[in-house]
């Protein structure tokens, strides 16, 4: 029976994969994402509803436009799969069985309350990286849809689970002040301040996981910048500062710790 509630959650994936790859195209240069139809960036031919199933579509297709028979990047379909793959990963971590869903108990209205946060809190991070990935910046009203999704879940936890509200009180005063600190920054400088928005993405994990898990998050992210910018050096011989997208490490590392960090606490006990 659980294969249908893990079939489930990975098609949700890879639905979500598959907005985002156009999100994250659409974001940063403000264009709707919810009214418009999408459409093949070469012929500029419309597209049906059965062009548009993730991995079906490209599979079925032979990876290449059905109108002008371009070839499409495969990382739209290594995206949509890393996606499913990483909600699947993430409702076996969370161990909860249909049996239990369907008796509608009180914990079971919880269990799907916290994985609604979960899917919403994965899809802000997935969109995050995406859009750094592509243009090292992390887009603002994405990180302002999760603060938003973030409130929401302070009221959940306040209402329902009696959890002290202290230690989200500090978080919101540190988002505040470094709002406003960007705020300021702007104005003076009149470009996005990098640093800023990675301290604003970093205090947005840290509300929705723990310290643990963002300290690894932290460690792990050194390595890969590391690394990036090592890569880099070696194959570019020119001076030219080396972009790292920082946030795209930073979102790999804490969705992978904390899928981890859920599995060790809810299968072994
Ligand atoms: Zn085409």
């Amino acid at each position: 029976m659980e294969i249908i509630l893990y079939g489930i959650m990975f098609i949700i994936g890879t639905l979500i994969g598959s907005f985002c790859t156009l999100a994250v195209y659409r974001i940063p240069i403000g264009k709707d994402i919810t009214h418009e139809r999408s459409f093949c960036p070469n012929c500029n031919h419309r597209l049906e509803f059965w062009d548009l199933i993730p991995i079906v579509s490209y599979l079925a297709l032979g990876g290449k436009c059905r109108y002008c028979k371009e070839k499409i990047r495969i990382r739209y379909l290594l995206f949509e799969l890393g996606s499913g793959i990483t909600f699947l990963l993430l409702a076996l971590s969370t161990n909860i069985h249909l049996e239990e869903l369907l008796t509608n108990t009180e914990e079971t209205i919880n269990g799907i309350v916290l994985i609604g946060f979960g899917i919403l809190y994965f899809t802000t991070l997935i969109l995050i990286a995406g859009i750094d990935k592509e243009r090292t910046e992390i887009a603002k009203p994405v990180l302002l849809f999760g603060f938003i999704i973030l409130g929401l879940y302070i009221l959940y936890l306040c209402t329902f689970k009696n959890i002290l509200v202290y230690k989200y009180a500090i978080y919101l005063i540190f988002i505040l002040i470094i709002i406003l600190l960007d705020i300021w920054l702007m104005k003076k400088k009149g470009k996005e301040n990098y640093t800023i928005s990675i301290l604003l993405l970093w205090i947005y994990m840290l509300s929705f996981t723990n310290t643990d898990i963002m300290l690894f998050t932290i460690i792990a992210t050194l390595i890969f910048v590391a690394i990036h910018s090592i890569a880099h050096k070696l194959e570019e011989k020119e001076k030219e500062n080396v972009k790292v997208p920082i946030g795209f490490y930073m979102v790999i590392s804490n969705i992978f710790f904390t899928i981890l960090a859920n599995f060790l606490a809810n299968i072994v006990k």
